[in-house]
């Protein structure tokens, strides 16, 4: 069996993955990318293809390298189509937007990646974890190109996206990884990216509109005024919907979409959950997906992956300086810089995820048409909002008949706003986690009984 050897081997090549790979390279260490998918393929990626903070991406790869990808910069708000309340609300979206070719979005990624001097494996499939009597991970197993190969390395990445086959074979209950993972912290979603014949009049505007589920919505992003990326999802601890004959349906009574073609269609699950609370584990780290680093409450994950790509590579880097890549509070810096950066946001707007899977969608729809628009938006991504008084007055004049939920949503935002502020307190290394997780526990349960939400941790 071939064995191959590296500082850091790299578990896939998305964002997080290329990130990761671009800064270890950087610093000048051996670094190889593996990927199941072949060359061409690679980069191919179930996606709504929207970019939030396209302003803003660590150095390893500039926005510069990305930007040939980005067909659509003029998109500047978000259009909520609520048609059971026959509203629209238009809601601005702060910071910089842009609508992405996800695909060549993908191959400027490796491209960059693999000029700062990473190694890509391609067709590889990771298909087991190697770890020592002490239970560090050294490295994984994959079959390249059929045949059986082993990687060891000093740091394994796991970028391997949603629910990573490389934590199923892991054993880390002696380790801070958490393990605590279900698949009913995950959204199934699907979409398609469709041409239609005349361009669209929202073409600056992310398209919402929810589905019949209170926890999905459907989308309609435009990667140009006349190329869609049209897509829905929902969160799997509802019953299955159809995603693509939902989809279908929703197009059939679109006028823009008469006549329209259909040029790709992909799936994938995506997590719509708090952040890891640990992603180490001795020898090993988990980044973007694979850690749950997306925004719950939009399923926005490019963003916290491009960071947590380049937190984790800073750290393995200093734990091979150390000689100490089989110490978790070596690593653990990792988990901080997420953590400070946007898991804390992450996890208080999960709490909003949890309120609306307890709610009926009419009720909620009714609600949001009555909402102040900037608070709302403020809402999405801030993890937090503040009502002014004459915005209550507003608010309290034009949502009468939804009082009893906007109690409800109030009494959900103090908790929020709890968990926030404990999150903020993340510990600063290993020896204060299992009592910030059990305060942290302990402000889920008043979350659950507040919301009347089923459990999802
Ligand atoms: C339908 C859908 C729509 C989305 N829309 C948006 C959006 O509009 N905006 C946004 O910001 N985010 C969106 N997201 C989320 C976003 O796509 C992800 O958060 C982001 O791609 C995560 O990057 P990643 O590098 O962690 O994982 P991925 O991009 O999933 O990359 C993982 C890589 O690992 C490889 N891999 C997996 N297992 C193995 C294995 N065993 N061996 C070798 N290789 C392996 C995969 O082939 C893949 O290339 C969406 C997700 C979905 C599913």
């Amino acid at each position: 069996m071939t064995t191959h050897q590296y500082d850091v081997a790299v578990v896939g090549a998305g964002t997080s993955g290329c990130y990761a790979a671009a800064t270890v390279a950087d610093a000048g260490y051996d670094v190889v990318v593996v990927e199941r998918k072949d060359a061409e393929e690679a980069g191919h990626i179930a996606c709504g293809d929207a970019l939030k903070g396209a302003s803003d991406f660590p150095e390893a790869i500039p926005k510069s390298q990305l930007e040939p990808a980005f067909t659509n910069t003029d998109v500047d708000h978000g259009r909520f189509e609520i048609p059971q309340e026959d509203t629209v609300l238009e809601i601005p979206v702060p910071g910089e937007l842009a609508v992405i070719d996800r695909w060549e979005y993908g191959r400027c990624l490796i491209e960059g990646a693999d000029e700062a001097g990473a190694e890509f494996h391609y067709d590889t499939v990771v298909q087991d974890v190697l770890q020592d009597d002490t239970g560090e991970v050294t490295g994984f197993e994959a079959i390249r190109k059929g045949d059986p190969v082993t990687y060891e390395a000093d740091i394994v990445i796991d970028g391997a996206g949603a629910l990573s086959l490389l934590q199923d074979k892991a054993d880390f209950e002696d380790a801070t990884f958490d393990t605590n993972v279900r698949y009913s912290q995950f959204c199934s979603a699907y979409r398609e990216v469709v041409e239609v014949e005349d361009p669209v009049v929202w073409d600056d505007a992310l398209v919402f509109k929810p589905t019949d589920r209170a926890a999905g919505y459907l989308w309609y992003f435009p990667r140009t005024d006349t190329e869609i990326n049209v897509g829905l999802g929902f969160q799997m601890n509802e019953e299955p919907m159809e995603l693509v004959d939902d989809l279908k349906a929703d197009l059939e009574n679109r006028a823009e979409f008469e006549g329209a073609k259909v040029k790709d269609k992909l799936g994938a699950a995506l997590p719509t959950r708090r952040p890891y609370d640990s992603a180490v584990a001795p020898g090993y780290m988990a980044v973007g997906d694979a850690a749950a680093h997306v925004n719950p409450t939009t399923g926005g994950g490019i963003a916290g992956a491009a960071y947590a790509g380049q937190y984790a590579a800073e750290q393995a880097i200093e734990a091979i300086e150390d000689d100490r890549t089989d110490d978790e509070s070596v690593l653990w810096e990792y988990n901080v810089n997420v953590m400070d950066h946007f898991g804390a946001r992450y996890a208080a707007l999960d709490v909003y995820n949890i309120f609306v899977t307890a709610q009926e969608v009419d009720d909620l729809m009714g609600l949001l048409a009555s909402l102040p628009a900037t608070n709302l938006a403020e809402a999405l991504y801030s993890g937090s909002t503040n009502v002014g008084l004459g915005l209550k007055l507003k608010t309290a004049i034009e949502s009468f008949g939804h009082w009893g939920l906007i109690y409800d949503l109030y009494r959900t935002k103090s908790l929020a706003d709890r968990l926030l502020s404990h999150y903020e307190d993340y510990p600063d290394d290993p020896s204060g986690f299992a009592a910030w997780k059990r305060e942290r526990d302990a402000i889920m349960d008043d979350i659950y009984e507040t919301t009347g939400a089923e459990p999802k941790y």
